[in-house]
């Protein structure tokens, strides 16, 4: 069997740790996966959702590092100690790492406790610094344009959050999560998190994801409903580069579309429809196209109604007369493929908006995606069912693919007019449908 690996988390704060402290110990905990083949070890409360199981650990920090068959001893030390100090310093597993400074340069070794009190010697390896974790994801983007980016993100169901975490991914390096709901069993099966985060909030679920993905990103979370809290939403979002929109109603889009008009921030919006049988995404660059007053104009949300994938949410749009057992019959949910696609282009039209006129590998996107507003299509049921089935042509619209739609402000538009002129549908797809 070969030795296990031992991850040491919080890198910076151990090392403070050790030149604080010199031949001291330090309480730390460590979590085992996969019948002892790895370990994470924590010195301080985790950002990142803990997992595997808990076992006892400490660090010991030397002046010199044992060699050979001395380092098993001065575990056995360590141990001792930690014994003395905690009367339950025990577990099926105990985690020493031994730590040391030579000549300039942190020397380790790891010993694991099997539950008999044997130690075996493990490889210590540590999580990368913030400039390292950068440098290797150089590619296609600059991530040091991303780093410096602050998106927010108002919504974190199943397409919200997968926008965070490939955002994340991608490199942004700053988060603003506003969404006032948690993770029920309903949400599971589409859900970026899992059932280990069932009754979190969501925004604190993301986050964590998030943190796993780049242990270094600033991230605010707030559990705010924008339509009840709009002046506080206001105060979190007002210095983003970019807002995603990903909330399931009405109400909180327009009060996005006007928070990105006030502080001309551009915003995207993405949702999907009944039962995901397609969806759409607005991009919103305040004065420089239609805003999501201009577009959703009452007879458009008819022709394309939304999915309702929440009791809440059904709730909310049916009159309160209607008992509860009927509005959830109401609620039809699509398969989280469905809603990925919607997922992703957000995500494309954000790396767009960030790295706009920067030169980077996505440059060439800016000229596609020169449309503010893209619909997709699942399957051909809905709005879609008169659509022509794939096959092989490609002069007619089918599923499974992206289609940008020319339209022009509304110098009539409720939010953003000025004058009593009518939306141009000159191009747009929808004019014919
Ligand atoms: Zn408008």
């Amino acid at each position: 069997m070969s030795p296990p690996f031992v991850y040491m988390h919080q890198v910076q704060a151990v090392y403070q740790n050790f030149l604080g402290s010199q031949e001291g110990i330090v309480r730390a905990v460590a979590f085992g996966f996969d019948e002892g083949d790895v370990f994470h070890v924590y010195t301080a409360a985790p950002k990142t959702q803990l997992s595997g199981y808990p076992c006892a650990s400490a660090i010991q920090f030397l002046s010199s590092m044992p060699t050979g068959d001395e380092g098993f001893l001065a575990a056995e030390q360590a141990r001792n100690t930690m014994l003395e100090r905690e009367v339950n310093f025990s577990a099926s597993q105990i985690v020493i790492v031994l730590l040391a400074i030579e000549e300039n340069q942190l020397r380790h070794r790891v010993f694991i406790s099997n539950p008999e009190g044997q130690f075996h010697e493990g490889i210590v390896k540590f999580i990368p610094e913030r400039s390292e974790l950068y440098s290797r994801s150089q590619g296609l983007l600059e991530t040091s344009i991303l780093e410096n980016c602050q998106v927010g993100i108002v919504g974190l169901g199943s397409g919200g959050s997968t926008v965070a975490l490939e955002l994340a991914k991608g490199g942004v390096g700053n988060f603003v999560l506003i969404d006032f709901d948690r993770l029920e069993l309903a949400n599971m099966a589409r859900h970026t998190c899992g059932t280990g985060d069932l009754g979190r909030y969501k925004t604190k679920a993301v986050r964590d994801l998030l943190y796993g993905k780049n242990p270094y990103i600033q991230i605010k979370a707030a559990e705010l409903d924008i339509n009840q809290n709009l002046e506080e939403t206001k105060l979190l979002l007002k210095d983003c580069n970019l807002i995603i929109a990903a909330t399931d109603n009405e109400r909180s889009r327009f009060n996005l579309n006007s928070i990105a008009l006030e502080y001309k921030i551009t915003t995207i919006f993405g949702r999907a429809l009944t039962r995901a049988a397609g969806g759409d995404v607005l991009r919103v660059r305040p004065d420089e196209g239609p805003c999501l007053g201009c577009v959703f104009t009452k007879e458009f949300l008819a022709s394309r109604q939304e999915e309702i994938s929440q009791f809440r949410q059904a709730r909310e749009e049916t009159p309160a007369y209607v008992p509860d057992d009927e509005v959830k019959a109401t609620i039809q949910v699509g398969l989280s493929s469905d809603i990925l696609p919607i997922s992703n282009m957000i995500v494309k039209l954000a790396l767009v908006e960030l790295s706009r006129g920067k030169n980077s590998g996505i440059s060439s996107l800016e000229d596609d995606l020169i449309a503010d507003f893209y619909i997709w299509a699942n399957r051909r049921e809905g709005t879609y069912a008169s659509w022509p089935k794939m096959e092989y042509g490609s002069k007619t619209p089918s599923v499974l693919r992206w289609y940008g739609a020319k339209l022009e402000r509304n110098l009539s538009c409720p939010v953003c007019g000025t004058q009593g002129e009518s939306l141009s549908d000159e191009d747009n797809i929808f004019a014919s449908q």
